[in-house]
């Protein structure tokens, strides 16, 4: 079922996010930032990169993630709870609009900055990447971010059902080769697809080794 987890692992990590998922709040400014109290993930990605689909699939809920869609949500850290509330879930707003005023690219910017130097309890972000393009330039530039922060992140190719087998084998290992180069990256790049639900299981497992 896995290569890299035990089933114990990924039944354990099922039976964790299975949990109820409460939205907590937006944060459109640093200053509203909830405290730093206990381990947490993120969700990042270009705009339209599939982030909402697979945070409902990892949720199992049809419009969770709707909530950070809404419109003068999608520019806010939107916080999550899962269960008892031992973790937050960060949705971070999508980059990379094409049209996106330059202002408004330069506060997203300042705020992801501040946000991901000053979060100590932050274990690590899921970059979301689709399979059928492949690491882009804002991709790099958030990449080298994570990097100047020392956050830990990990990639995930979404929408793999939109792809054959040996395209999908060859964007992996091009998006493997190019984050050896960053520091900060974990090695293992997982594989997902929302709609056919593949790959759900070990990303869910990735969320929960990396609070654990
Ligand atoms: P977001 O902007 O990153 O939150 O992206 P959405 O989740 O809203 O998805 C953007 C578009 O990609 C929508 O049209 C989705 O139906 C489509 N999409 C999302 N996930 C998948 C997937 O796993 N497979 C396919 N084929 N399409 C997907």
């Amino acid at each position: 079922m896995s290569d890299i987890y035990s089933e114990d692992q990924i039944a354990a990590a099922e039976r964790l996010l299975a949990k109820p998922w409460e939205f907590v709040r937006g944060i459109p400014s640093l200053e509203f930032l909830t405290p730093a109290d206990r381990p947490e993930i993120a969700f990042a990605g270009r705009s339209n990169v599939g982030k909402s689909s697979l945070i409902n699939a990892v949720a199992n809920r049809r419009n969770l993630a709707r909530t950070s869609n809404t419109p003068g949500r999608t520019q806010e850290l939107n916080f999550f709870t899962v269960g008892a509330g031992d973790f937050y879930f960060v949705d971070m707003p999508g980059y990379g609009f094409a049209k996106a005023p330059k202002a408004k690219v330069e506060a997203w910017t300042d705020l992801i900055k501040a946000y991901l130097r000053g979060r100590p309890t932050l274990r690590r972000v899921f970059v979301l990447v689709d399979a059928r393009h492949g690491l882009k330039d804002v991709d790099h530039q958030i990449l080298s971010l994570l990097d100047e922060a020392a956050v830990a992140y990990q990639i995930v190719l979404t929408k793999i059902d939109k792809l054959k087998q040996g395209a999908l084998e060859r964007v992996k290992s091009d998006v493997e080769q190019a984050i050896a180069q960053h520091p900060a990256a974990f090695p293992v790049v997982l594989a997902t697809s929302s709609e056919k639900r593949l790959g759900l299981a070990e990303l869910k497992a990735s969320i929960v080794d990396a609070i654990a």
